[in-house]
């Protein structure tokens, strides 16, 4: 039974610990039936200014704030977002169009994430290193400052909590710039920080024109460090930015991710774990599986069990829990996929299932399936960023390795192979920054994510995320005058 929508959010800053609604800007639109269900507000420079002042003073405070109280503050808003579930996953499917099931898991995950960084946020060590007679050398580790976070809107919960939860665990302040189609979740997530009783300043968010915000805050000498999620276009735009003032950046960039199914593989499970893997987000996701690099012993087998299985996906509304795919996030989605499609197959591409666009309104597209993709098609070079699937033979192994490291992207990669030695090869040879084997999930809050190449730098997750947060500071203290 469909779920009732409950009523959308006024959407509104939050700086220095107070909501402002600002002047209003562009409409929020539901995917699903392309009705206007809300609106951002589009933040002037006197707001930005605000933002960044009362980050100074939440960073003033936050940094003195013990690792135990910050990580009880975190764990507090982490009860809450998981007691509020459901007002966050009916949203977040309203907004963006996931079926709640989907929305559901992505507050949970995004709550795992910040529950792991708070209790990693206890474990910032430093070291002592042996110095001469007389001489001691601290390393410190120390919050890197005031973060600008751009988080996107096919994660509008789990993406702002890598930002979060690594900014806030480290002793940082942040200002987020939410996603212009998908604001609810961070609203909510500040609004349990604020109850939980996160200080203020300590977070805010500014709402608007992303190209206006992120030219003000990266150059505002206050800001830190640049964290963005987003294309590889628009990330190459900011990390220049960033370079030109000298600022730190993670960048979590686009990805074409290869899937090399070797012949020892089980071409069944490999052909039906592909369909879930790529329906996921209905494909919008920087690590979903694109190019299926199949062996030709087991293609036909693997080919059929991807199409059986994708004949079982109900497709609609994201409020039916009986859907397992919902609409595609926004219209340039669709007129994105709908011409990427129609090239390759002008181009000679075969299309094995989907291909076309679902009902007149709302933004349904079926999952794709193209065999044969000329490289010249575009979709052979660029990111998809949605439900369609290449499927394509190999022989031999190196051909497939050589195939999967062609692009200039490198952030997921995937593999099935039963063999060790076929394993240890892949995850030696491929380049990227994300190699899973024999399953399709590319990253868990304990484990480091990230690109390399075209796909960016920096990770989030782990050890490793938390360092970027961090600056290192060498004390070398003579404590002993020599006579
Ligand atoms: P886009 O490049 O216009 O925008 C992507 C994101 O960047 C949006 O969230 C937007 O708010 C933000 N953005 C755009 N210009 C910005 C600027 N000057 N400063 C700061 N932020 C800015 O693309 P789109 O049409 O929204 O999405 C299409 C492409 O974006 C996809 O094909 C995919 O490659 C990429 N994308 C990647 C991810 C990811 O998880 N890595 C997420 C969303 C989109």
């Amino acid at each position: 039974m469909k779920i009732m929508a409950s009523a959308y959010p006024e959407i509104a800053h939050f700086i220095g610990g107070a909501w402002q609604r600002g002047v209003q800007g562009r409409p929020v639109i539901n995917p699903y039936d392309e009705s206007v269900i809300g609106a951002i507000p589009r933040a002037t420079a006197s707001e930005l200014a605000a933002a960044v002042s009362a980050a100074e003073s939440g960073f003033r405070i936050w940094r003195r704030t013990s690792p135990a109280a910050r990580y009880k503050i975190m764990n507090e808003a982490v009860r809450l977002m998981r007691e509020r579930i459901e007002e966050f996953a009916v949203l977040m499917t309203l907004d963006q169009g996931k079926p709640i099931a989907q929305s559901r898991l992505e507050v949970l995950r995004g709550c795992d994430i910040i529950e792991w960084d708070a209790a990693e946020g206890l474990r910032t060590y430093g070291r002592v290193i042996p110095g001469g007679a007389g001489m001691r050398h601290t390393v410190l580790r120390q919050p890197v400052g005031i973060v600008a976070a751009f988080s996107p809107w096919n994660f509008p919960m789990s993406s702002p909590a890598r930002k979060i939860g690594g900014a806030l665990a480290a002793g940082c302040a942040l200002i987020l710039k939410p996603p212009e189609e998908t604001p609810a979740a961070a609203l909510l997530m500040a609004r349990a920080f604020a109850d939980a009783g996160l200080p203020p300043g300590v977070l805010n968010l500014v709402f608007g024109d992303p190209a206006e915000i992120s030219a003000y805050l990266i150059a505002d000498p206050a800001v830190r460090l640049i964290t963005f999620t987003g294309s590889t276009a628009v990330g190459k735009q900011l990390a220049a930015l960033a370079g030109r003032h000298m600022k730190p950046a993670v960048m979590e960039l686009g990805g074409h991710a290869p899937v090399i199914v070797c012949a020892d593989a089980d071409p069944r499970r490999a052909g039906a774990l592909a369909v879930e893997g790529k329906l996921r987000n209905a494909g919008q996701v920087c690590v979903a599986p694109t190019r299926f690099l199949v062996h030709e012993a087991i293609a036909d087998e693997f080919t059929a069990a991807f199409l059986a299985k994708v004949r079982t996906i109900r497709i609609g509304d994201g409020l039916d829990p009986a859907n397992q795919m919902g609409p595609l996030a926004n219209r340039r989605r669709l007129e994105s996929i709908q011409a990427m499609v129609d090239d390759a197959v002008a181009k000679g591409a075969r299309l094995l299932c989907g291909g076309r666009r679902i009902g007149e309104r709302g933004y349904l597209f079926p999952l794709t399936a193209l065999a044969d993709v000329p490289p010249d098609a575009k979709i052979s070079s660029e990111e998809p960023f949605g439900p369609i699937a290449m499927i394509s033979r190999f022989q031999h192994l190196d051909d497939a390795i050589g195939t999967a490291n062609s692009l200039p992207y490198g952030l997921a990669g995937y593999a099935f192979t039963e063999s060790a030695a076929t394993a240890d090869r892949l995850a030696e040879e491929l380049e990227v920054g994300n190699l899973s084997i024999n399953h399709f999930t590319a990253s868990l809050a304990e484990t480091p994510f990230g690109g390399v190449k075209d796909s960016g730098y920096g990770r989030e997750g782990g050890v490793e995320g938390l360092a970027c947060y961090m600056v290192v500071k060498n004390v070398s203290h003579l404590t002993q005058r020599p006579d």
